[in-house]
């Protein structure tokens, strides 16, 4: 009998040892694939040339585990452009494959903070990852510059450490930080095909806000940042392939509210109250892109994001009807590819 305990013991023990080490040899083969399939690969090698839009952040202020902050990158041929850059969106572009080294320049639509905290890490990812040899140009509204200088500071005794550890060859001190422009309407950047204008528009009490649109080769793409209901905004979007358009349902807000009102949550109730009187209904987007003819609107920057599929045709009401067009919800994640020479809208999904 103590024989055959023996026996059993040992047979345990030999067990555990191969579930364990096998395990780990397993894991270290699966692990070997991925920085195989992963590192250093350019995964646009395959894109179309065109514009090709990367949802590094569909969310808004609120806290949301599958969303980051408002953020839109978009590449036009081989050159990169993102546009806000809220918390986390960051590792999203990582996560997707965005081509940080070539990152052109950083646009802000206006300086609320959910739009721009995000910023230091971009600086930071654009100079390591990046391998830039000179500061990101970001363009912004009125106090960009001041905003630039802030993170800046911030992250001064980081660009220290990374240089006394990586050698001024690999960080380069030059290519630390941002070189803020302050911007207004009408703004205009060209470079080969691709023009990248600018329009203001009312995000009242934000003095000065701002939307974008990019034409690449017979493509193009609007960027709404956050705006009121704008007819002026419909004209800006004329004609566009893809409308990114900010949305807020102000019944489920409403609701939201109400709910913290009679919890005792005043605060939080009157921040609800406040913020549907400078945003857009989803329904008034799609009237938006319907008035301006455009072939697909996307919503982003979603107050309440829906956090499941069940609550997408509630927060959209009736904005399908408004628009005859196609009708998306952004995800992080989700990639737009607008391939020049073609009318085609493709969508695909890289988390
Ligand atoms: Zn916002
Ligand atoms: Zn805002």
């Amino acid at each position: 009998m103590k024989r055959f305990g023996l026996i059993a013991g040992l047979l345990v023990i030999a067990f555990g040892a191969v579930w364990i080490f096998g395990q780990r040899w397993i894991g270290e083969r699966v692990f070997e694939r991925v920085v195989e399939q992963r590192a250093g690969v350019d995964r646009t090698a395959e894109f179309a040339d065109g514009l090709h839009v990367y949802v590094c952040g569909s969310g808004s202020p609120m806290t949301d585990a599958q969303r980051a902050g408002p953020c839109l990158a978009v590449l036009a041929g081989r050159d990169g452009y993102i546009f806000d850059v809220g918390s986390g969106s960051v590792r999203k572009l990582g996560a997707m494959g965005f081509p940080m080294d070539r990152l052109d320049a950083t646009f802000l639509t206006h300086l609320h903070s959910d739009h721009l905290d995000g910023l230091g890490e971009l600086m930071l990812q654009a100079w390591m990852a990046g391998g830039r040899s000179e500061p990101l140009p970001i363009y912004g509204p009125e106090g960009t510059d001041r905003v630039v200088d802030g993170f800046m500071q911030a992250y001064e005794i980081d660009r220290g450490y990374r240089i006394a550890h990586h050698g001024p060859e690999v960080a380069r001190p030059t290519g630390f930080g941002g070189v803020a422009s302050n911007i207004d309407a009408g703004f205009m950047l060209e470079n080969g095909d691709l023009k990248i204008r600018s329009m203001s528009v009312d995000h009242a009490p934000v003095d000065n806000a701002l939307a974008f649109r990019l034409d690449y080769k017979g493509r193009s793409v609007v960027i709404s940042g956050d705006l009121k209901y704008s007819e002026e905004f419909a004209r800006f979007s004329q004609g566009a392939d893809v409308i990114l358009h900010e949305a807020l349902n102000p019944e489920m807000v409403g609701k939201l509210g109400a709910t913290l009102a009679a919890r005792g949550n005043i605060d939080a109730a009157k921040i609800m109250a406040d913020i549907p009187d400078y945003h857009t209904s989803p329904e008034d987007a799609a009237r938006v892109a319907q008035l301006a003819e455009a072939k697909v609107l996307v919503l982003y920057h979603l107050v309440p994001a829906p956090p499941v599929r069940l609550i997408e045709s509630v927060f959209l009401g009736d904005a399908g009807e408004q628009f005859d067009g196609r009708l998306e919800l952004a995800e992080d994640g989700m990639l737009i590819s607008l391939p020049a020479g073609s009318e085609q809208v493709e969508f695909d999904q890289l988390l």
